[in-house]
């Protein structure tokens, strides 16, 4: 007997609809590339968005036609979030800090036929331009610049088309809203397209209070790139409970996030570790500079948050960091590290040591491990590869039938992160399966070992890589930058990792560098280090 509820649909535009009848006075604010602020309401934002809907169908779009988009985070590109899906279009994605070959090869792989292109990217789109069949080129005048040659004027676009001509598509959840592929830390870009459904579900599954907990009264400035697993789904989030957004425009160094997250009393704020590094330094410089006492969470994903990172913000700074593991395959929230009330009176020690694994799933992901003998037991000892499933996690590689073995018989989805599961369902992620160092037969987890070595305090940066050894098949290698100013040797930092770990864990050196070479998220890029160290133990330097 089924039951007597109505089958209202989960989509995009539904988000919309609702922000613009309860939120419409609430502010979006843009940092312009010359850093002055544009200021708008969400009023503003709906309608522009679904004039651009509206538009985008009078050029030609039919339903599930893949826009691309390549911009920073700005107003314009919230309003390509809500317009590309609101039109029955597919927003895509593209991710500005890859190299023109993959970008040529992602947007031609997912057929996109439309794209929105920022004034500050064009050089990089000419690059690969002609190497894509698109349609139509829309010029976003983001510096206000004159569209060249061949493109429409996204500004010209949206007043030609009159806002009471727009009418709420009559969309399946199902559908496709929007595409987005794996940045290729790992092997060749995958594409996941996600469904109304599984977007609007994950904006609920953020807001709720032992996830993201992200309401009305939140200033949210994702620093997670837009056109990376869509700012973690925060401006949909944001728009759902009419929260104010602030974006930092191309302006991501940790200086400028500083002033704007201090000038707009940000309270809620989201990027990778390596962002965050960064910020601690200045903040240790300068203790008194900023004004963050409106800012009661930073989320941190992407890669492992270091817990002398999680620590120091707190300790130093009272800031609170929230530790999230996610995915591109996952909308891209799996788990959430909030500290559980068995630990409220902890002592911080053990809090931190908690707050620096990945976290227990949120609802309706569920999580188990398998290794070679089978599922893994919960007791936070055994690792085994992580394998989810759930709401929101894809289910297939968009046409990517070579893929299919990222996928269980019984329908999970396989991570390639490879962890151990505390009793009461906490991930702690040990490596991905690609830098775990098999050395001896038996497995170093890159990550402690890097999280450890950030506990230094002269340490900016680490990274350890496994290399190919004679005798042990592979060896540790650190790969450190240091703090400005700071000095350790090798043997200081391998003393300093000493009792934490088992002798043959510890790195057989240390290498300084000045820079660790970062992926297009702003992870560490380990394959460019690996190749870089390939014959360190087995002939030259490499280096
Ligand atoms: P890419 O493969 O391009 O890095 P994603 O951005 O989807 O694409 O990255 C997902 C991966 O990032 C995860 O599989 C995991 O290895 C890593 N990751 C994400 N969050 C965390 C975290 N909190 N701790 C450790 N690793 C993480």
């Amino acid at each position: 007997m089924d039951g007597l509820i109505m089958d209202y649909q989960l989509t995009i535009p539904a988000i919309l609809r609702r922000a613009a009848s309860l939120y419409a006075e609430k502010e979006i604010v843009t940092q312009r590339p010359d850093k002055s602020l544009h200021r708008y309401q969400y009023a503003d934002m709906v309608s522009r968005a679904r004039r651009l809907a509206l538009a985008l169908r009078k050029l030609g779009l039919t339903d599930g036609d893949r826009v691309g988009t390549l911009a920073w985070n700005h107003y314009q590109h919230l309003e390509a979030y809500f317009g590309i899906p609101c039109a029955g279009g597919v927003l895509h994605t593209l991710n500005l800090r890859l190299h023109e070959d993959d970008l040529a090869y992602i947007a031609s792989h997912a057929e996109d036929r439309f794209v929105l292109v920022d004034e500050t990217l064009w050089d990089l789109f000419e690059k690969f331009r002609d190497r894509v069949a698109w349609n139509k080129v829309i010029w976003i005048p983001t510096r206000g610049g004159a569209a060249p040659e061949g493109t429409i004027d996204y500004e010209e676009l949206l007043a030609s088309v009159d806002e009471s001509d727009f009418e709420e598509p009559d969309l399946d959840e199902r559908q496709a809203a929007a595409m987005c592929y794996t940045s290729g830390t790992t092997g060749r870009p995958k594409g996941v397209l996600y469904s109304h459904r599984a977007m609007a579900l994950h904006s609920l599954g953020t807001c709720l209070s032992d996830s993201l907990a992200v309401s009305e009264s939140d200033t949210v400035l994702p620093v997670v790139p837009m056109f990376h697993a869509n700012a973690w789904g925060l401006p949909y989030a944001a728009a759902l409970v009419g929260s104010k957004q602030v974006f930092p425009g191309p302006h991501l160094d940790p200086s400028s996030l500083l002033d704007l997250l201090a000038s707009e009393r940000v309270t809620l704020t989201a990027g990778v570790p390596t962002i965050w590094l960064g910020m601690l330094q200045i903040l240790d410089e300068h203790p008194k500079r900023y004004d963050l006492s409106a800012l009661r969470a930073m989320v941190v994903g992407g890669s492992a948050a270091p817990r002398a990172m999680i620590e120091g913000f707190w300790q130093r700074h009272g800031l609170r960091i929230v530790h999230a593991w996610g995915m591109t395959e996952l909308c891209p929230l799996g788990t959430i590290s909030t500290l559980p009330s068995k630990l409220r009176d902890a002592p911080p020690a053990e809090q931190f040591s908690r707050m620096a694994k990945q976290g227990p799933p949120v609802p309706f992901v569920e999580v188990r491990g398998r290794n070679e003998q089978g599922l893994i037991p919960w007791d936070g000892k055994t690792v085994g590869e992580l394998e989810v499933r759930g709401v929101w996690v894809a289910s297939a590689y968009y046409n990517r039938p070579d893929a299919q073995d990222s996928f269980t018989d019984d329908g999970w989805f396989r991570t390639g992160d490879i962890v151990a599961i505390e009793p009461d369902g906490c991930v702690h992620l040990q490596d991905r399966a690609k830098d775990v160092i098999k050395s001896g037969g038996e497995w170093i987890s890159s990550v402690a070992l890097e999280n450890a070595l950030m506990g230094h305090p002269a340490v900016a940066e680490a990274a350890v890589i496994p290399v190919a050894h004679p005798k042990w098949d592979e060896r540790p290698l650190a790969v450190v930058v240091l703090k400005d100013g700071q000095s350790a040797s090798a043997d200081e930092l391998i003393e300093h990792l000493r009792p934490h770990f088992a002798k043959w864990w510890l790195p057989d050196t240390v290498e300084f560098v000045e820079q660790i070479p970062k992926t297009s998220a702003g992870k560490f890029l380990k394959t460019a280090l690996r190749e870089q160290f390939r014959d360190y133990f087995t002939g030259g330097t490499g280096s």
